[in-house]
């Protein structure tokens, strides 16, 4: 497997391992916080009347400054993990 942080090659220590390790893992999370790389608990999915569905993300304090730059209308990609 590739590191999708530091692009070296490594061995998967467990199944569904990401990254190469610990250091990798956080620094890709603090480098993709702001620019589409939010993570926030999902709070609330409803299936709207459209057939649309509205989910609703609830953010820390510290994560907030970010969450705040998401406009209506504005197109982001969901990635579950
Ligand atoms: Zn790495």
């Amino acid at each position: 497997m590739i590191c999708p942080h530091c692009q070296r090659p490594f061995e998967p220590g467990r199944p569904h391992q990401v990254f190469c390790g610990p250091k990798c893992r956080v620094a890709h999370h603090k480098a993709t916080l702001g620019d589409g790389g939010l993570r926030a608990p999902v709070r609330t999915v409803k299936v709207l009347s459209s057939g649309q569905v509205s989910v609703t993300l609830r953010f820390p304090p510290q994560e907030a400054k970010n969450a705040f730059s998401l406009r209506p209308g504005m197109v982001i990609e969901v990635v579950s993990q």
